[in-house]
């Protein structure tokens, strides 16, 4: 078992601690908690939970995403007491060329 200080305890460090805590011992480092009131020093306590595919070019940031988006809909149909939903959501784009949407490989994509 390691010890390993995560530095962060927004979304990414919390999530991050929870994956490695199963095998080893962590040590959260941050300057603002959960808990703590609100204020601009950092994001998570701000965002709308919502995860959308899109927004990069990158091969290996489409990957994550695709990563993400896989095991969010594991949590989503296996265990709903996790609070992950799917729900139906309209993008409009002012483009023709569907080859843009580089996420269209999604079973719950269509298009209108
Ligand atoms: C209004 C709003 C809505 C959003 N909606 C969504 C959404 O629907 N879906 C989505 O995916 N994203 C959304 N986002 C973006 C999302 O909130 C951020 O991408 C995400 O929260 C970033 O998480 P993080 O852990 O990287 O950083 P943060 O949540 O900013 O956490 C940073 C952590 O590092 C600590 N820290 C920083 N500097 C130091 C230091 N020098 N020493 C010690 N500790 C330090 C902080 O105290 C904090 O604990 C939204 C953002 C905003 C503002």
């Amino acid at each position: 078992m390691a010890r390993i200080t995560i530095v962060g305890a927004g979304v990414i460090g919390l999530v991050t601690a929870s994956a490695l805590a199963r095998e080893n011992e962590i040590i959260i480092v941050a300057r603002n908690l959960p808990g703590d009131g609100l204020s601009a020093e950092w994001a998570s306590p701000w965002a709308g939970a919502s995860f959308i595919a899109g927004g990069t070019s990158s091969r290996i940031e489409q990957q994550m995403q695709l990563d993400t988006y896989s095991q969010l809909s594991h949590w989503a149909e296996n265990y709903p007491e996790s609070s992950v939903r799917l729900i139906t959501l309209e993008d409009f784009f002012d483009f023709d060329d569907n080859s843009q949407i580089w996420w269209r490989m999604l079973p719950e994509v269509t298009y209108a």
